[in-house]
């Protein structure tokens, strides 16, 4: 058995500490807990213990939890690599995507999401570490999509989200995650109105946070490893 609620209660503590320890208030990192391929009740224990912000990455999966907790206060966030026929039940559902890297994807959503929702947060997602065969745009491509996506309809471009290379120390994991506060902070320049970074999981939460991360994507230290 996982114990969820003692692990969200280490996970507050941990993620307070690291903002903390990088000059930053305990509460500018927010937890998203990602709970793909756990079943109901780790997000029930979750949510009992105070946790409100869930991830999903299948469309199926996400859309079957999410009526199955339709009584209760919950925003869940899109993190997985999201097809074009796949768009209008997130468009319909979900709170979040962190994962539009291309122009036709936050078209359909722009023109999917029902007019009587709010205007549905948007992360791109950035190839950080121009890897092959990785979703992201590259940064090369990043402020013309930025760009075309804020204005639309339905969306509220909020920030990026990157998923780096898996490195070993804090210091490597650091710069990925540097590089991208920089292109938030460019676009932002450029004058888009941004306030998210999306960036950290389990292995280099510590590291994000030490560069600005405003959402940090928890799964394995929540809710145990997946199998
Ligand atoms: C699975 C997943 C996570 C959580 O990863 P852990 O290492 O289990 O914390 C975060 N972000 C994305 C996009 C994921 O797919």
């Amino acid at each position: 058995m996982i114990r969820v609620t003692e692990n969200f209660r280490i996970i507050q503590d941990l993620l307070a500490n690291a903002a903390l320890d990088a000059g930053r208030p305990a509460k500018s990192v927010c937890l998203l807990a990602v709970s793909k391929r756990k079943p109901l009740e780790a997000i029930l224990e979750a949510l009992a213990a105070g946790q409100r912000d869930f991830g999903e990455n299948f469309v199926q999966e996400g859309l079957a939890k999410i009526e199955e907790t339709a009584n209760n206060d919950i925003i869940w966030h899109f993190i997985g690599h999201l097809q074009a026929n796949k768009s209008r039940p997130v468009a319909e559902h979900f709170h979040w995507v962190h994962t539009v890297d291309r122009l036709k994807i936050a078209q359909r959503l722009s023109r999917q999401r029902p007019y009587y929702a709010d205007d549905l947060n948007i992360c791109i997602q950035v190839n950080i570490d121009r890897e092959e065969g990785k979703s992201g745009v590259m940064v090369e491509d990043l402020a013309e999509l930025a760009h075309a996506i804020a204005p639309l309809p339905r969306l509220r471009l909020r920030g990026l989200m990157c998923i780096p290379a898996v490195q070993e120390t804090l210091e490597e994991q650091r710069k990925p995650f540097a590089k991208l506060r920089k292109e938030l902070e460019a676009l932002t320049k450029s004058g888009l109105n941004l306030d998210t970074l999306s960036m950290g999981m389990t292995a280099d939460y510590a590291a994000a946070i030490h560069e600005g991360a405003t959402i940090v994507r928890i799964g394995t230290a929540l809710f145990g490893k997946r199998e």
